[in-house]
């Protein structure tokens, strides 16, 4: 019977979780859905110095809001989870300690007392000679006796893994096929520091060991690491998962995808207001694509498509004009009541209040609006004109005003909108009363537009009036058209 797939995200909270990182969260959770296996999230807080419980909290949040839900890891919902704990690294000191040892007792790991400046020295002198920098092995030899003297005499010591002997490594790296390591590319590497704390190569090999890790999916950039993870595990004669190393992300120019190029991190599209079932999607197309070649796939479709021998592994371009249209395609597939109910909470924080607030408002103004943006943000700015109090006439009204004609045009506005009738016009009411004031007061098109625009919104131009007008009431209307006037 085949292994249960048992997949792991491991991110160090140092930072925000990148769209890097994201797409790593929903390979890993893609594939262990598709094979009905685990999705293990595990926190490699070893470096002390850059690790913090906030980024670890945000980067949950943000792994959370895109609807990854781990199946072990850390306490979700303010609950321990899962048998392989703990899922913090740096709750693990204890099991890495006895490995370090185990190691130590079978001579494949010894003390390493070199300073740094004597390393750092000896490295120069390396690449001056045209060496690999590599550790010379120069207290392989100290007789364990002496070095647990010495250690006890508070010398302070690094532990290094000891190659015993050079040779070539090959991995069968499911997304990049056959990858050679040549013999001699790497020395005796640190496993634990001389502060006591174990060094992430050999973290990671115990942890996914032991939590029994299947595949491990991760960046490109981790691919040089893999050859000493592949001796540690030789060293403790275990089972090698499979690996898949997924491409760099670029940014547009081919350069590894940075700030510099936009938004990098899953927050910054939250606060831009991009949907978490658009950045999903966008990112699978990082690297995968589907069998018939469809770009829109919700993530339950993409979780049945979803294969490793898809994935590819030539570089990946970050194209923001794309994700922002996928995100608008999300935007205007969602029904309009679920779509103002995303909108809503935003719409409060600026400061918008809509006081005829009716279920039909709502669907007539979502619907005539969505097409005029691709993010919840840009929502923002679309509602804004039809919010309470949002009327102000601004400097550019002024040029509209030294017209012979705009006085008069909204003079006749609002005289038609006094006449009896539903308190919104239609669409083709408009249409009647534009002919109307176009032909009473002879002006062309221009001026009965720019006229009413700054009746309606305080400026010559802006949102189409056709919809506007529509989605407020006459007395709203006139009310504004009266302010502009009176500021004529
Ligand atoms: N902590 C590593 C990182 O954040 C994880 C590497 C791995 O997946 O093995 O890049």
């Amino acid at each position: 019977m085949n292994k249960q797939v048992r997949v792991r995200f491991a991110p160090s909270p140092t930072g925000y979780l990148h769209v890097g990182g994201a797409r790593s969260v929903l390979f890993n959770f893609l594939f262990a859905k598709h094979c009905d296996g685990k999705f293990i999230l595990r926190i490699e807080d070893t470096d002390t110095v850059r690790s913090t419980r906030e980024f670890e909290e945000m980067q949950k949040q943000d792994m959370l809001w895109l609807g990854f839900r781990w199946d072990e890891g850390p306490e979700l919902d303010g609950q321990g989870h899962g048998d392989f704990g703990p899922y913090r690294q740096s709750e693990r000191r204890e099991i890495y300690r006895t490995h370090v040892d185990r190691l130590l007792d079978m001579g494949l790991a010894y003390f390493c007392f070199c300073t740094d400046e004597e390393l750092a020295q000896k490295k120069e002198a390396a690449m001056k000679a045209g060496r690999p920098p590599q550790y010379d092995g120069k207290c392989r030899h100290i007789p364990p006796a002496e070095a647990k003297m010495r250690l006890q005499a508070g010398e302070k010591a690094a532990t290094r893994f000891w190659i015993k002997s050079q040779k070539k490594y090959i991995l069968r790296d499911l997304v990049r096929g056959e990858v050679e390591f040549q013999e001699g590319m790497v020395g005796d590497f640190v496993i634990l520091r001389s502060d006591g704390m174990p060094v992430y190569n050999f973290c990671c090999v115990v942890d996914d060991h032991l939590m029994e890790i299947t595949h491990v999916l991760r960046a490109e950039e981790h691919l040089s690491n893999t050859v000493r993870q592949l001796m540690i595990y030789e060293a403790f004669g275990w089972e090698i998962p499979e690996f898949g190393h997924m491409s760099v992300v670029l940014g547009p120019d081919k350069q590894k995808l940075s700030k510099r190029h936009g938004a990098t991190s899953v927050n910054d599209y939250r606060l831009q207001g991009y949907l978490p079932e658009a950045i999903n999607n966008y990112i699978a197309l990082l690297g995968w694509s589907s069998p018939d070649g469809r770009e829109i796939i919700p993530l339950n479709e993409m979780i049945k498509l979803f294969t490793l021998d898809r994935v590819n592994s030539s570089p990946a371009v970050f194209d923001f004009v794309k994700l922002k249209w996928m995100n608008s395609v999300y935007l205007r597939s969602m029904s309009h009541q679920v779509l103002w109910h995303q909108l809503e909470p935003l719409l409060k924080a600026d400061g918008q209040n809509f006081s005829d607030l009716t279920p039909e408002w709502i669907d007539h103004a979502v619907g005539s609006l969505k097409t005029s943006f691709e993010t919840l943000t840009e929502g923002v700015a679309a509602f804004k004109p039809l919010s309470d109090g949002a009327f102000e006439l601004s400097p550019e009204a002024e040029e509209v005003f030294k017209w012979p004609t705009t006085k008069s045009v909204i003079e006749e506005w609002i005289n038609s909108l006094k006449a009896p009738g539903n308190p919104f016009l239609s669409e083709a009411e408009f249409g009647v009363i534009q002919k109307q004031i176009q032909t009473d007061r002879s002006v062309k098109g221009k001026e009965f537009f720019q006229a009413l625009r700054v009746a309606i919104v305080g400026k010559p131009h802006g949102t189409e009036l056709k919809s506007l007008v529509t989605l407020l009431t006459r007395k709203k209307l006139i009310a504004r058209a009266e302010k502009a006037l009176a500021k004529a």
